[in-house]
C-alpha cells in the first residue's frame, strides 16, 4: 500500500512539475501579447476574450473536476498573467530603491557623500562678495576640517534690485579660494549657457530650489559628468522632487545629492519649515545620498543646532551651513548666516559630526 502511494506520488510531483512548466510557457506568451498591447495602446483585460477560453475549456472538461472548479482554477491563471502585464508596464525609476537597494555614495573628488561616509558638512557664504571675503571664509571653515565650500556667484534674489552674485568673476574667486586651502567648490548654476564655464569651475553643480522643476536646465546638467546637488522646490512634494532628480540620471548623471532645505507653509516664525519626514522618506525611497541645508530651512541661527541633531537623526548624509565673516554686512541672508565665532560654537555644539551620526564610527573632520 505504502510503495503503491510513494509511486502515485511521484507521478503527482511530475505532473506539478509539467503543469509549472506549462503554466510559464503560458505566463511567457501573455507577457508577449501584453507588450504588444502596450505598443498599440490597448487594455490588457479583455473581457470577451476572456468568456471565451471559459467556454472553451469547460466545452473540453471530462471532469474529474467540476465545470465551476475548472473556471475558478483557470481564472486564477489568468488573474496572475494580468499582473505580470501590468507588472512590465510599469516604469523602473532609475531612482528608486526597488531596483538599486545599495546606497549611492556620490565622491566630490577624494570626498565621498552617502553610503556609510561619516557625514559631510558643506559651509560656506551665501554669495560671493570679494576676494576678502571668500578667501576669509574658505581659511577659517577649512582650518576647522571642512572640505566643502559653497558660496554663490549667480544668486537667485526675489527682487530683481537686490545683489545678483558676482557671475563669472565669483566662480573665479570661489575658485581660487578653494583651491588655496584644498577645499571642493559647490556653486548655483541657474543657466543652462553657463554650464561650460560652470564645467571649469566648480566641483559640484547647485540645482537651487527656484530651479528644482526646470526641466531644460536638469536635462543640461543631467549630460554633464559634475556631481549634482539638487534642492528641494519651496513647494514642491517629495515626489515631485524625487522625479526632479530622475531627470538627471535618465540624462546619464548617476552622482546626484538631494537636498532638503524647508518647504513653505503657513508658519510664519521660520523662514521654511524643515521637512524631516522628507529626508527620512528620500532615504527609504530612493538610493541618493541626501543633504539637509539647515540655514534656508530655519532662516533662523537659533534653530541651526536643533535643525542639524533632526537631519542627522533622520538619516542626513551631511548638513549645508551659510558662514559669513561679517554676517551684518552680507549682501544677501543677513539674518541667518553665521560668523566665524558662531560657527565654531556650532561645530561645538553638534561636536559635528562624530556624536550625532550613529553608525558613522570614521571621523570626517579632524579637530
Ligand atoms: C542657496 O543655497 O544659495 C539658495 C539660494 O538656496 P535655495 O535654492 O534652497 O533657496
Ligand atoms: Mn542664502
Amino acid at each position: 500500500m505504502d510503495d503503491q502511494i510513494t509511486a502515485l506520488r511521484a507521478r503527482i510531483d511530475a505532473l506539478n512539475l509539467e503543469l509549472l512548466e506549462r503554466l510559464s510557457a503560458r505566463a511567457q506568451v501573455a507577457e508577449e501579447i501584453g507588450r504588444l498591447q502596450t505598443a498599440q495602446g490597448r487594455s490588457h483585460y479583455d473581457p470577451v476574450r476572456e468568456q471565451a477560453m471559459l467556454d472553451a475549456l469547460v466545452a473540453a472538461n471530462h471532469g474529474p473536476f467540476s465545470d465551476a472548479t475548472v473556471k475558478s482554477l483557470l481564472k486564477q491563471v489568468f488573474q496572475a498573467s494580468m499582473q505580470l502585464e501590468e507588472e512590465q508596464d510599469k516604469v523602473q525609476y532609475l531612482t528608486s530603491r526597488r531596483h538599486h537597494r545599495a546606497d549611492t555614495v556620490v565622491w566630490v573628488g577624494d570626498v565621498p557623500i552617502g553610503g556609510d561616509h561619516p557625514a559631510v558638512l558643506v559651509a560656506g557664504p551665501c554669495a560671493i562678495e570679494s576676494r576678502e571675503q571668500v578667501e576669509a571664509t574658505a581659511a577659517h571653515v577649512a582650518s576647522r576640517g571642512v572640505r566643502l565650500f559653497r558660496g554663490g556667484a549667480y544668486k537667485p534674489r526675489t527682487d530683481p534690485y537686490s545683489f545678483q552674485g558676482l557671475g563669472e568673476e565669483g566662480l573665479r574667486l570661489g575658485r581660487a579660494a578653494c583651491d588655496a586651502h584644498g577645499l571642493k567648490f559647490v556653486a548655483e548654476l541657474m543657466d543652462a549657457a553657463d554650464l561650460p564655464v560652470f564645467e571649469r569651475s566648480v566641483d559640484v553643480i547647485q540645482i537651487g530650489a527656484r530651479n528644482m522643476q526646470n526641466f531644460r536646465l536638469l536635462k543640461a546638467v543631467g549630460r554633464s559628468k559634475l556631481p549634482v546637488l539638487l534642492k528641494r522646490g519651496l513647494s514642491a512634494t517629495i515626489e515631485e522632487w524625487v522625479m526632479a532628480a530622475e531627470y538627471l540620471l535618465h540624462e546619464g548623471n548617476p552622482n546626484v545629492i538631494l537636498c532638503e532645505r524647508g518647504i513653505r507653509t503657513f508658519e510664519r516664525f521660520t523662514r521654511n519649515t524643515l521637512d524631516v519626514s522628507a529626508v527620512a522618506l528620500a532615504k527609504l525611497e530612493t538610493h541618493l545620498p541626501v543633504l539637509v541645508d539647515v540655514t534656508h530651512s530655519g532662516g533662523r541661527r537659533d534653530l541651526l543646532v536643533p535643525l542639524t541633531k533632526a537631519a542627522l537623526a533622520v538619516g542626513a548624509d551631511g548638513i549645508m551651513l551659510e558662514v559669513h565673516p561679517n554676517p551684518a554686512v552680507a549682501l544677501s541672508d543677513q539674518k541667518q548666516q553665521v560668523d566665524f565665532e558662531g560657527f565654531d560654537a556650532y561645530l561645538d555644539a553638534t561636536l559635528f559630526p562624530e556624536t550625532l551620526s550613529p553608525g558613522r564610527t570614521e571621523l570626517y573632520t579632524e579637530r
